[in-house]
């Protein structure tokens, strides 16, 4: 069999990555009930309607996750399908709000993930970035009080904020302190934007939080002036075509906008999301847009390489990604 291409993946919520067999395992470590007989019983409960949907099973399950080992087993578990499945690259949100709300350190956290996060060049070849995310239908004074919380470590653990959960009735010029903050703080930008929400939204994360990255944006293209601008200035999107369908924002994959966004001229990237709940990893979404939309092998060449161009890499080592890009050979 063929290696898959080599991508970074930079939409990817750690918590999301959490499959029923490991939640189980992590239950009876922890001690904890989950409301479900059993693994396979779960997987059934991911029928999600809609976003709103998918939250409540997301949050019910972080139950399970309490000490540093379990962050670490976590992103550890992730890393290893992320590597069989051609990344070299994550930049990985978490959610220091999901955990520390229902009583989990942020310290734990930040543990365990910066175990995994260190172990994974030498075990699974892949580097890493961590990127906090603020819950936005949170207030933004729970969001500033976590930011100036993680401030130890940033620079070392900690190189980028985010923003993510609920959309609609949460516009980014919410969080506009708490970014500047961030931005003085030397922290790079990002937040989801245009997924459910309108292009406004999107609007608002570049000319208000001044994010250098846009996470979906699918919904931008209703908007002509705002593909203009994120094409002018090659903003990137991280799009994640299986979540996208899985959610209801897009009613099947064939449908999926992506080769639209691509054929517009904008720096669009291909991202699994919350991979454990969306029905698919990295390579999962770029195989299943090849299937269903007809994308060229020439077309997810680009992909792979706008992923690695929209990265956080210094150029040196996003230089040397995008050559082994070029020279990778389709099975
Ligand atoms: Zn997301």
């Amino acid at each position: 069999m063929t290696a898959p291409l080599p991508k970074a993946e930079l939409h990817l919520h750690i918590e999301g990555t959490l499959e029923p067999e490991l939640a189980f395992a992590l239950a009876e470590r922890n001690a904890v009930t989950l409301p479900h007989a059993s693994a396979e019983e779960l997987r059934k409960a991911y029928a999600f309607e809609d976003l709103q949907s998918f939250l409540n099973l997301y949050y019910e399950l972080m139950s399970v996750l309490r000490t540093a080992e379990d962050f670490a087993d976590l992103a550890d578990a992730y890393l290893e399908r992320a590597a069989a499945q051609g990344v070299r690259h994550a930049e990985i949100f978490f959610d220091p709000q999901a955990h520390t709300a229902r009583g989990v350190p942020l310290e734990t956290v930040l543990a365990g993930l910066g175990r995994a996060l260190e172990a994974a060049p030498e075990r699974h070849g892949i580097s890493t970035r961590l990127i906090m995310c603020f819950l936005r239908d949170q207030s933004a004074e729970s969001a500033m009080e976590t930011l100036e919380a993680a401030r130890p470590w940033f620079g070392s653990l900690i190189t980028a904020v985010g923003l993510d959960s609920a959309e609609v009735g949460h516009p980014p010029s919410k969080f506009r302190e708490v970014y500047d903050r961030a931005r003085e703080a030397g922290l790079r930008l990002v937040a989801h934007a245009g997924e459910e929400g309108p292009p406004e939204y999107v609007w608002e994360a570049l000319d208000v939080l001044k994010v250098e990255r846009i996470d979906h944006g699918i919904r931008s293209l209703e908007d002509e002036r705002l593909v203009e601008r994120l094409v002018r200035d090659q903003i990137p999107l991280t799009v994640c075509p299986l979540s996208n369908v899985r959610l209801r924002c897009v009613d099947r994959l064939a449908d999926h906008p992506l080769p639209r966004m691509l054929e517009a001229g904008l720096l669009v990237t291909v991202n699994s999301d919350d991979p454990s709940y969306f029905g698919g990893y990295a390579e999962d979404n770029f195989q299943g847009l090849r299937a269903e939309t007809g994308l060229t092998d020439e077309q997810l060449r680009r992909l792979a390489a706008n992923s690695f161009r929209a990265s956080f890499l210094s150029p040196a080592e996003r230089d040397a990604h995008l050559k082994e890009v070029e020279s990778y050979r389709f099975g």
